[in-house]
């Protein structure tokens, strides 16, 4: 085959050869029987183009991944610059301008607080460093004891076996659960808890008193405890008030445990601010990050640690260094891809001009808001979630299904979680976009709704 003929495949054939030679992920590849599988060719903007030209407005960013719209000149632009340069070498022994760079930024957007960057590829390798940085780094300190890490009710850190055991959504969990260390699983703080006169705040309070219960008993033990901080994506955003983090923060500095921030979806301005914590205007010691920093790009992760931690490990002695590695760390594209990702950042104030974009969604979406089969709409930054209230088990089952394949019929990529619709489109949407998105979220949901 040439290298012509790889990308001229008659597009007839894509779907059926797809399913008998890939396997997808988070499927259950019998029901592509029923359900379609889509074939993508190309994209532009927020829109995802299939062979045939139909289209599909990307409202929750490929996977929560794409920042700045498909094909985005300028970081198409700085990747082909910097193809023709280097496209890898290991960081074992080696270092590049691009990984450089990309650490020093990072590091400058915490204040110079997590100065060290560690990278890998993917989100959940990112957490499992996370893991084990945290524990290594309390043995070399002579805390041997400290082995066991606490997560929240239904928190989400990736699906390999040492995220899995951090992980509490029981679709991922359930088949594999006697694989897994057992973490301490504490009460989350969601705010959808609130009872009758209780506010956010309250809730977040009950939580980090539930926590240092468990502190107060196990703190010996603990290395650290994992957050995604703001929003618990995965379990159907599942959003808290920033006072949990102060609280969590506080907590772990009195117990002497690891905070670990989990900011792999919520980070990169997912939320309003760059980095979710400083909306409680803290620093974990651990900070995770992956999808969005290389704009959606190519895999790249990276946890970012204090000063406190990155001297632990400094020795003579090897056996004390932080031994983990994987082919591709610190990939120059990906890197590079990192670096226009930011650079987009600063030039078009988009934390900014998000919070226009943020607010003229949100009013668009009122309709939903008030309307009387959604419960809880809750927007937050980029990030717009509501519940459906639907009372027939079989309406409930089906419900994230049929929501989907509507949408898709409306030209619009929707994936609810369970009864919760959730929209969390790349940065880049303009005015009829968004009136666009609005509109045919708020047909499918009437359509849907109503039995
Ligand atoms: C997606 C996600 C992960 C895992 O990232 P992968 O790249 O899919 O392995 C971990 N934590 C959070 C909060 C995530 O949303």
């Amino acid at each position: 085959m040439s290298i012509s003929q790889v990308t001229s495949m008659p597009t007839s054939d894509w779907v059926t050869r797809s399913l008998h030679s890939v396997w997808h992920p988070c499927t259950q590849m019998q029901h592509h029987e029923t359900v379609p599988l889509i074939p993508v060719s190309h994209g532009k903007g927020v829109w995802l183009y299939d062979p045939d030209g139909k289209r599909y407005l990307d409202a929750i960013s490929s996977w929560w991944v794409n920042l700045f719209g498909h094909a985005n000149p300028r970081i198409n632009a700085a990747l082909k610059d910097q193809l023709d340069r280097l496209e890898h070498a290991m960081l074992a022994g080696f270092t590049h301008e691009p990984v450089i760079q990309l650490s020093e930024r990072l590091s400058t957007l915490t204040g110079n607080a997590l100065g060290h960057c560690f990278y890998a590829s993917d989100g959940a390798s990112a957490v499992e460093i996370a893991l084990k940085m945290s524990f290594h780094a309390w043995r070399n300190a002579g805390e041997t004891k400290k082995q066991e890490f606490i997560c929240l009710k239904g928190s989400y850190h990736g699906e390999t076996i040492g995220a899995l055991a951090v992980t509490d959504v029981a679709i991922f969990r359930d088949a594999y659960g006697s694989l897994l260390r057992n973490a301490h699983v504490v009460m989350s703080p969601d705010a959808r808890q609130a009872q009758a006169g209780e506010t956010a705040e309250d809730v977040a309070r009950r939580a980090a008193d539930a926590l240092e219960t468990l502190l107060q008993e196990r703190a010996d033990n603990i290395a650290a405890v994992i957050v995604e901080p703001l929003v618990q994506c995965a379990t159907g955003m599942a959003m808290h008030d920033p006072l949990y983090l102060k609280l969590l923060r506080q907590l772990c500095d009195r117990y002497s445990v690891h905070l670990i921030a989990d900011e792999i979806a919520v980070g990169c301005g997912r939320t309003g601010t760059f980095f979710a914590c400083e909306q409680a205007n803290i620093w974990p010691d651990f900070l995770c990050l992956s999808k969005g920093i290389s704009g959606g790009y190519l895999p790249l992760s990276l946890v970012m640690t204090r000063e406190e931690i990155f001297q632990a490990f400094y020795s003579e002695d090897v056996t004390r260094a932080f031994l983990h590695s994987h082919s591709y760390t610190g990939n120059p594209l990906a890197c590079r891809a990192a670096l226009a990702t930011l650079e987009i950042f600063e030039a078009d104030t988009v934390l900014q001009t998000n919070r226009a974009r943020a607010a003229c969604l949100t009013q668009a979406l009122q309709p939903l808001a008030t309307h009387d089969k959604v419960r809880h709409f809750r927007p937050r930054g980029m990030i717009w979630a509501f519940d459906a209230l639907i009372d027939d088990p079989h309406q409930l089952a089906t419900f994230s299904r049929r929501f989907f394949a509507a949408a898709l019929k409306q030209e619009i990529l929707l994936r609810p979680i369970g009864n919760t619709v959730y929209l969390m489109p790349p940065y880049i949407l303009s005015e009829d976009e968004i009136a666009l998105l609005a509109d045919r979220t708020i047909a499918v949901f009437e359509e849907i709704i109503t039995p």
